[in-house]
């Protein structure tokens, strides 16, 4: 017998393990279906948030990669960077949790077009920034950041102490006119990395009105017969075919998978896929333009978390151009990234997957120049915007095999922004030395920041979502993953996603007539759901 709930979130991470954490006091039932289980609780598996390369933290991300296929445009198959695990990709971020700028919400000039304005504005949008910051434990402090906005809190915890290279690298920046600051970053009191896991999905499993299913992969919605509401949720469950029924289905898949879900799910009267009248479900993928630039400072920097400096001079162009070229990271200590790199490099690829490297590789610093003599690396992280281009997509084929198609906006700001890195770093004791290469697959297939699949908008005719997250065409399916996006804009996307998802479960709560922090009912209907969670919690082998 098919189960019966109020609300279906699909996926556990950033968007729906936040969205599942603001309804769960409603009282209402609620099925939460993640296709991965938990991340085993082993050393490295819950360090603190550091640099995405070259960290105990990294070698987790590559042993839980999911070990699926996907398409690039060719046909060609790879291996994506993805993670399957209740909490998502935040079990493996860096938890770097960064507001977007007030300018990322307008309408924006950029090297390559236009980045489009959001349909509503920043200060709109603040007090759910302060929520989620709340929520996510957020370290940080305002008035640094020459772009921030305005905020109507300070941060309650203060920012994380750079170590001393870190410190070291702020003093000499400042000195030299650049305005460094400390980056806002989600971390526990025991120094773990506040991911969707930990702060939003697990302290849920004790109540009785909620149920986590893991190891449940959907597969497709089905519709009623107009189409104009989803009936069930198709999931394929350790092997076995289920369906999951709810008043309200919300996906949060992530962008590039709920997209697939909603392609999927094409049916009669949604011939072209699910909510997609607009021609808009899986188009305008971003993952911003990265590249991790190694620098090799004489002093031994001893591996830690430095990942507490960031650098924002650059976002809206400043002394380089007059165009928005991106955000500077400092990333943890590299030495080990850059000899894998190096071997990776010494391996023969396929030139079609080599993204052509900003910069040509450099003679090692220490040969030419004598400051740097024992040098250490560090890295540090540019992000330029990827704008939004409908033919960059996601797309199923005739086979349900998942194809991404993506070619990469602001290549020429990324360039400038390595200059703009080179210059600031001249004053300073570090030199930028390489650019590490990602050889072997399509840039896409390595991005931490998929988003924009299912934008939102005020007009059905170019959006997939209302300003609500609600399907335009459909009267109970919402979108809370990161797919919402209408342009990514250059800092890590993770906190816009969960604040994003607290305020549409405020939406939701009212829709359903209660209030998020109604106290949930505790009645007998809900044994099923027990059971259910029972079950799941059994099969995972999950800890508190
Ligand atoms: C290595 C790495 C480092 C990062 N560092 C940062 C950072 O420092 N700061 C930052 O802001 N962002 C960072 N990000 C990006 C950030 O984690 C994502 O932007 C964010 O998690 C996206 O949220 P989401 O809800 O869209 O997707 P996710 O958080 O990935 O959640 C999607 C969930 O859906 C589940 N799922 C997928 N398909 C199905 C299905 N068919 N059925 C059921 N469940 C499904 C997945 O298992 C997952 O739990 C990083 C990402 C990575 C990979």
């Amino acid at each position: 017998m098919a189960e019966e709930f109020d609300i279906i979130i699909v996926g556990s991470g950033a968007g729906g393990g936040t969205l599942a954490h603001t309804l769960a006091r409603t009282g209402k039932r609620i099925l939460i279906l993640e296709r991965g289980g938990f991340l085993p609780a082993e050393p490295g598996s819950r360090d603190r948030p550091q640099g995405t390369q070259g960290n105990s933290c990294d070698k987790y991300q590559d042993r839980y990669l999911s070990q699926e296929t996907w398409y690039d445009a060719h046909g060609r198959p790879f291996q994506p960077d993805t993670h399957y695990f209740v909490g998502g990709a935040t079990k493996v971020y860096g938890a770097a949790l960064c507001r977007l700028r007030p300018m990322d919400f307008a309408r924006i000039e950029h090297i390559d077009g236009m980045s489009p304005a959001w349909p509503f504005s920043y200060s709109d949008f603040e007090s759910w920034y302060d929520r989620a910051e709340w929520l996510y434990q957020v370290h940080g402090q305002h008035g640094e950041d020459p772009t921030e906005g305005s905020w109507s809190q300070e941060y309650r915890w203060p920012p994380v102490t750079h170590e001393p290279l870190a410190q070291q690298l702020a003093d000499e920046l400042t000195l030299a006119g650049y305005q460094p600051f400390h980056t806002p970053t989600g971390v526990l009191l025991d120094e773990s990395r506040a991911d969707a896991d930990v702060v939003a999905v697990r302290p849920l499993l004790n109540l009785l009105n909620v149920t986590l299913l893991v190891g449940a992969e959907v597969t497709r919605l089905q519709t009623d017969a107009r189409g104009r509401s989803v009936t069930g949720v198709v999931v394929n469950h350790a092997g076995t075919r289920e369906v999951y029924r709810a008043d309200i289905v919300v996906l949060a898949a992530g962008a590039v998978n709920s997209a697939r879900i909603l392609l999927s799910s094409a049916c009669d009267s949604h011939s072209g896929g699910l909510a997609n009248g607009s021609g808009q479900v899986g188009r305008n993928l971003m993952c911003h333009n990265q590249s991790d630039v190694i620098a090799v400072v004489r002093e031994l920097a001893g591996a830690g978390f430095q990942q507490t400096l960031g650098v924002n001079d650059f976002y809206l162009g400043g002394r380089q151009a007059r165009w928005p070229l991106g955000s500077i990271q400092l990333l943890g200590d590299q030495q080990e990234a850059r000899q894998e790199a190096r071997q990776e490099a010494r391996q023969e690829v396929t030139s079609d997957h080599v993204r052509p490297a900003i910069v040509p590789r450099q003679r090692d610093p220490r040969q030419r120049d004598p400051r740097h003599g024992a040098g250490r690396a560090v890295g540090f992280r540019l992000t330029t915007e990827d704008l939004p281009r409908p033919a960059n997509r996601v797309s199923v084929d005739g086979q349900g095999r998942l194809r991404l198609t993506h070619v990469p906006t602001g290549d020429a700001a990324a360039r400038l922004l390595y200059r703009s890195l080179r210059a600031m770093l001249s004053g300073t004791r570090m030199i930028a030395h390489e650019i590490l290469g990602r050889p072997g697959k399509p840039p896409a297939a390595h991005s931490a920041d998929y988003a924009g699949t299912c934008r939102l908008g005020a007009d059905p005719a170019t959006s997939v979502l209302d300003l609500n997250c609600q399907a335009h065409e459909l009267d109970n399916l919402y979108v809370v993953d990161a797919s919402f996006f209408p342009s990514v804009g250059a800092v890590s996307p993770a906190l816009t996603v969960m604040a994003n998802a607290i305020r549409v479960g405020e939406h939701l709560a009212a829709r359903l007539g209660c209030r998020p922090s109604q106290s949930q009912s505790q009645s007998q209907s809900q044994s099923q759901s027990t059971q259910l969670r029972r079950q799941a919690l059994r099969a995972a082998g999950a800890t508190g």
